[in-house]
């Protein structure tokens, strides 16, 4: 059993780490993927490039080395849609039972995705709660009973814009990376 845990990670924190920790033992997986997305092409959508998206993706896997990174969306030529991925993963893992964990923000969205009804064809999702708020039951799906993290990356980049102290959210060698920038 594995899982990919898709985001735009601008920048990763340990909200996605330790939930992304959590979950792979909550569900006893082999191996749980973090999936950067590809920017989207208009110019200041996100604020780290995708260059330093994965940079610091990867800096996060020193401390976090039981997680891995895969690639498959920042590296195409264009933003793809996540039925499109799954449809791709399942082709790579073909025997594996394949988890797409989703958190709750981003899941109360799910009736926008593309052919969101097709997702449990390819993957079985999980959603991260990330509010204490009751939840809405929605049968086939799983709700993660990981801890609550109160960090968001937008949270971040206001004190990075403020200056302001960033020890606690993210690892400390990306917090470097950052103030090198
Ligand atoms: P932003 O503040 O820019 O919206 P974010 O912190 O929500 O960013 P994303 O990269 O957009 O981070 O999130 C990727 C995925 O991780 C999404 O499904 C999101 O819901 C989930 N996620 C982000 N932060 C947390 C957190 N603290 N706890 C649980 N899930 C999270």
């Amino acid at each position: 059993m594995i899982g990919f845990f898709g985001g735009s990670f601008d920048p990763i924190h340990y909200g996605h780490l330790k939930t992304a920790r959590a979950i792979k033992k909550e569900l006893a997986l082999s191996q749980l993927f973090l999936m950067p997305c590809k920017a989207p092409v208009h110019k200041d959508a996100l604020q780290f490039s995708n260059k330093q998206r994965l940079e610091m993706l990867n800096l996060a896997l020193i401390e976090f080395n039981d997680l891995k990174i895969d690639t498959r969306e920042i590296d195409r030529q264009t933003p793809s849609y996540t039925i499109d991925t799954l449809k791709h993963i399942k082709e790579d893992y073909p025997n594996k039972k394949i988890f797409l964990i989703i958190g709750q923000d981003s899941f109360n969205t799910l009736e926008t995705w593309k052919d969101y009804q097709q997702f449990g064809d390819y993957a079985q999702p999980v959603i991260l709660p990330r509010t204490a708020d009751t939840q809405k039951i929605h049968t086939g799906i799983f709700f993660s009973k990981t801890p609550l993290v109160d960090i968001s990356s937008t949270q971040i980049r206001n004190k990075i814009r403020n200056q302001q102290d960033l020890s606690g959210l993210l690892p400390e060698n990306i917090i470097e990376y950052i103030h090198k920038l």
